[in-house]
């Protein structure tokens, strides 16, 4: 079922989801919101593609690998040494060595006939092959070597399959490598490689059509005008996009004209996600939301999160292709698209997405929160005697860029979870932007 929000005032609605938090403006709570946007976009095929090694790390593999080998596919050295039958050694002591002939010598990637029986041995490399009738080998270290006479002298005991990998001890044929679904690390496309993989199953890119709106908008590089600002957004959406595993498609600068940003709104839909930034509140020329109605249906589903920043946000759905209407303040377009674009992205890919960096840090000063919203709190993190501490960035001006550039990492706080403030002193789980370990 399709729950769209009918109300007189755009941000009006009248359920226990919404909080009203400022005026009498009502806003969908963030879990809310996301659930009602996910569940109004029906599953459809997501197609696959074949890509090699080299372009396989941050894909989403489309299904599960079985090993075709095992590794290692046969017994190897994991020293240099002596290959030996281990019951060789059984009376081997400093007072009485055993002394064996050596016989051969086997190099990784070059295999031997040699054979070793009772009393012989073969030289070995690491990760050579174990040559047939071996089972231990003695390291290079723990051997008196003659060379005129080609004789080792062994004074300790060896158990049998010492410094040795068993075949398939890492992997067995047949084995499940990686799962579906899973976000493609170095290790993992490193894990394929070594299997002899060359050519992966990957969900296609979702392209996602990112368009900026706004009279006052600039083209980096071309000359600002007296009231205007840059377009800063779409080339951080795009990079955001990209991040989590999308392929952005730029749209460039709208107009805040009507007919202009329907008929970009309906190209836009012919990519698989919308992402539109500006117009997306209560304002004047804040028409997005209501050309979004038009276009198709169901349109927009919620209007107004209760999240700070980013309350502006709307989320809707198109002929079942999903459009997010971000906020035009770069902070707040920042953190509604990490809030909702982000997972949204990672369903469609049915990904949990790659790895994020937290730390937990010791407030530096107490931080009231937004009343029945979700704050957005940006720090920097600072590092005294193993401890990790979080200085929120107190200049929060949703609409300055640097305060998110220069933190180090953001903490999502709920109000009702900390009764509406952050303490001077308390952890909190900080998710990190940049590195802050070295
Ligand atoms: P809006 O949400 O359209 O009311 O935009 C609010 C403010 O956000 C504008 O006045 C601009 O200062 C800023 N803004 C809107 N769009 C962008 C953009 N694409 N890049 C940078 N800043 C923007
Ligand atoms: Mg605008």
């Amino acid at each position: 079922m399709l729950l769209v929000e009918k109300s007189a005032s755009p941000f009006v609605s009248h359920n226990a989801s919404t909080s009203k938090a400022h005026g009498s403006r009502r806003y969908t709570q963030v879990e809310v919101a996301l659930r009602k946007f996910l569940s109004c976009i029906k599953p459809s095929r997501t197609q696959v593609e074949y890509v090699n090694l080299t372009e396989a790390s941050g894909r989403v593999l489309a299904e599960r690998l079985l090993s075709p080998i095992s590794i290692p596919p046969f017994d190897r050295s994991t020293v240099d040494g002596f290959a030996i039958l281990s019951s060789d050694t059984r009376v081997a002591s400093r007072r009485r060595p055993i002394i064996l002939d050596i016989i051969g010598k086997v190099s990784a990637g070059i295999p031997t006939r040699a054979k070793v029986n009772p009393g012989t041995t073969v030289a070995i490399a690491t990760g050579a092959r174990i040559p047939d009738g071996a089972d231990s080998v003695v390291m290079l270290e723990d051997v008196l070597q003659d060379n005129e006479t080609r004789r080792i002298c062994i004074s300790n005991l060896l158990k049998k399959w010492s410094n040795i990998t068993r075949r398939g001890e890492d992997l067995k044929k047949g084995q499940v490598l990686l799962k579906e679904g899973t976000w493609l690390t170095a290790s993992d496309v490193g894990l394929l490689a070594s299997v002899g993989i060359s050519q992966v199953p990957v969900y296609r890119k979702i392209r996602v059509a990112v368009l900026s709106t706004g009279n006052e908008l600039a083209e980096p590089g071309h000359r600002l005008g007296n009231a205007s600002v840059f377009d800063s957004n779409r080339f951080m959406i795009s990079s955001m996009v990209k991040n989590y595993g999308g392929e952005p498609v730029d749209l460039g600068i709208c107009r805040d004209e009507k007919d202009l940003i329907k008929s970009e709104l309906k190209h836009a839909l012919k990519f698989d996600m919308v992402l539109v930034s500006g117009g997306s509140s209560v304002g004047e020329k804040d028409y997005v939301p209501g050309i979004i109605n038009k276009i198709g249906k169901p349109g927009i589903i919620v209007r107004g999160v209760a999240m700070k920043p980013g309350s502006p946000t709307s989320l809707g759905v198109v002929n079942n292709k999903p459009v997010i209407v971000l906020p035009g303040y770069p902070v707040s377009a920042f953190v509604a698209l990490h809030t909702f674009g982000r997972p949204l992205l990672y369903s469609i890919l049915r990904t949990v997405g790659p790895p994020v960096a937290t730390v937990t840090a010791e407030m530096t000063c107490e931080m009231k929160l937004h009343k029945g919203m979700r704050t957005f709190v940006r720090v920097r993190i600072a590092r005294r005697g193993g401890r990790f501490f979080a200085d929120p960035i107190t200049a929060s001006g949703a609409s300055l860029l640097s305060t998110l550039a220069h933190s180090d990492g953001i903490v999502i706080a709920d109000s009702k979870k900390w009764n509406n403030l952050l303490s001077k002193g308390q952890d909190v789980k900080v998710i990190l932007l940049r590195d802050v370990f070295s």
